[in-house]
Parts: C-alpha cells; structure tokens; sequence
C-alpha cells in the first residue's frame, strides 16, 4: 500500500511563501543497522522497509578461526555461523528483490 500525500487543490495558495532548501549532496549516507529501513529504493524509486537477511560474514569466520585455534573442535567452531549476533545483515528490497545495503560487522 503506497502512502500518497493528496495534492493541494488547485487555486490553493499557501499562506506564506515556503522556501524548499535543497542543499547540493544533501543525499544523506544511509547507515544500514541490522534492523529493517526505512528509504526510497535506489532501483524501483519505491519508498520501502527494507527486508534483512542474516548472511555469516567476516566476523562469523574470524570467530569459527579464533574457536579453532584455541582449541574448540567438535562443533563447536560453528557457533558463529548459529548466532545472527556474528552475522552480516543483508538489505533487500521487498519490491524489487534488489540488495539495497548491506550491515557489515568488520
Ligand atoms: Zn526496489
């Protein structure tokens, strides 16, 4: 359901004159937590919530190594890959099925 703001009808003049700054590069960077965001699809122009996926990433495999090395066989080195706390969270459209960011934990 796409939230459309109703245009002022026409003949409606404002009270006061509204100056719209549009600061150049004003384009924000978004940070991409692991949480779902709120942003305009850079790929469909839609206003979306982002959909996360849990993918395991570089902190995942440095933790599996490090559980290694010191020791943790039998299963246990794949406790990382178990935990989303170790896991990169990709951001994916919901429209367009395209991967809008990515929250990397390195
Ligand atoms: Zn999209």
């Amino acid at each position: 359901m796409a939230q459309q703001q109703a245009p002022p009808p026409p003949g409606y003049q404002p009270a006061h004159q509204t100056v719209v700054v549009t600061t150049p590069g004003y384009a924000q960077p978004l940070i991409f937590r692991e949480g779902p965001v709120n942003m305009s699809c850079p790929f469909c122009q839609a206003q979306i919530v982002t959909t996360t996926t849990y993918v395991t990433g570089t902190l995942a495999w440095l933790i599996c190594g490090i559980l290694i090395l010191l020791g943790f066989w039998l299963g246990c080195c794949l406790i990382p890959f178990c935990l989303n706390g170790c896991k990169d969270v990709v951001h994916t459209c919901p429209n367009c099925r395209q991967q809008v960011g990515k929250f990397s934990r390195m």
